[in-house]
């Protein structure tokens, strides 16, 4: 761990997201550093080399979201464009757009995940997609303050940036290098335990190390005030190795859902938000499941990590059954939950329901 020179501040924002997950399974201690491996259902899948690869999808699209007063200076976003050009493999173009601004008025009695759930507007159709929020918990008192972070499971391709969380330290001085780290978690970046936890690196200079050594004088000099403004070798090593790896052909955005299809079923998930689809994956009713998880997130079935669950199925009831049974075996719990909840619905009710829990 970095001694201060000045005034230490951490960003172990990805940590502090995986300290929700699995808090019990896998303390976060003081440095920042977790103690054991990332959890199965964050990793198997490999869902970063949707964004890494040039397969499926040639192009990124990155949508910037922000309540009003938060929005993130350009500059922050051009950083961001350009590592994700050098860092992804996405021959046909990588966007950075600014999508919807959100009125201060909206936020005022609400949570992130809600307001992700009704501004994220997704990709356009053959883009793999990254999903941005800025927000300012100092103008918003109903939105938790909270570290910087990036979101790994269930849906691993969204930042949420509080501008306020670090204000008192070095606050928008680090902006661009924050919104890099948490990018950079989901492009695979310190992925590989070699060189640190599976989520942040062990080496101090890197950029992905779970502290910030800053130095504010530095600011005065015209200089950086943070030797962590780069990626050390072991985590460029890591994107490197992801960009050329193509990822799993099950898996796809579909509309604003990262999809992913099993034997008999599909996982849907948004942010803090998972949808089971009993049935083929060649035809999903999207704009169905879209309103399924808005009730979902209006009622009261939530996974033991308070995830939003719901279920939808199609096909004839041998099947949609089989699908069930494979699903109640799936590797990520809010699915096999999702799973036991629609089982228990089925069990109350003679006829098949055909669309959704709650
Ligand atoms: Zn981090
Ligand atoms: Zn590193």
């Amino acid at each position: 761990m970095f001694m201060p020179l000045r005034q230490l501040t951490g960003i172990c924002a990805m940590a502090m997201a995986l300290l929700f997950l699995a808090s019990c399974a896998s303390p976060i201690p003081r440095d920042g550093f977790r103690t054991g491996a990332l959890p199965q259902e964050v990793t198997f899948w490999k869902p970063w080399l949707l964004n890494s690869s040039r397969t499926p999808y040639r192009k990124l699209w990155v949508e910037i979201d922000a309540v009003q007063g938060a929005e993130p200076p350009q500059a922050w976003l051009d950083e961001l464009s350009a590592f994700l050009k050098a860092q992804c493999d996405k021959p046909d173009g990588i966007r950075v757009v600014r999508g919807n601004s959100i009125p201060l008025a909206e936020a005022a009695s609400t949570s992130i995940t809600s307001l992700a759930l009704k501004y994220l507007d997704g990709p356009p159709p053959g883009s793999a997609f990254l999903y941005v929020m800025y927000y300012n918990s100092a103008l918003n008192p109903a939105l938790k303050t909270a570290n910087p972070h990036a979101v790994v499971f269930p849906y691993p391709c969204a930042v949420f940036v509080d501008r306020n969380y670090n204000e008192a330290g070095f606050g928008d001085v680090l902006g661009n290098l924050i919104l890099k780290h948490e990018a950079a978690h989901l492009v695979g970046a310190a992925r590989d335990p070699s060189h640190g936890d599976g989520a942040h690196c062990r080496n101090k200079p890197c950029l992905m190390n779970p502290t910030f050594l800053y130095v504010p004088e530095m600011v005065a000099l015209g200089l950086s005030p943070t030797p962590q403004d780069h990626f050390c070798a072991d985590c460029l090593a890591d994107m490197a190795r992801w960009r050329a790896t193509p990822p799993s052909p099950e898996l796809r955005f579909n509309g604003p859902f990262l999809a992913r299809r099993a034997q008999g079923y599909s996982v849907m998930t948004l942010p803090n938000t998972v949808h089971l689809h009993l049935g083929s994956a060649a035809s999903l009713p999207i704009s169905q499941i879209r309103t399924a998880v808005r009730q979902a997130a209006a009622g009261p079935l939530r996974s033991r990590e308070g995830f939003i669950l719901s279920v939808s199925a199609d096909g004839d009831p041998a099947s949609v059954r089989a699908a069930l049974a494979a699903a109640a075996q799936d590797p990520a719990g809010p699915v096999r939950q999702a799973a036991a909840a629609f089982e228990a619905q089925l069990a109350a009710q003679p006829d098949m329901p055909r669309i959704t829990i709650p």
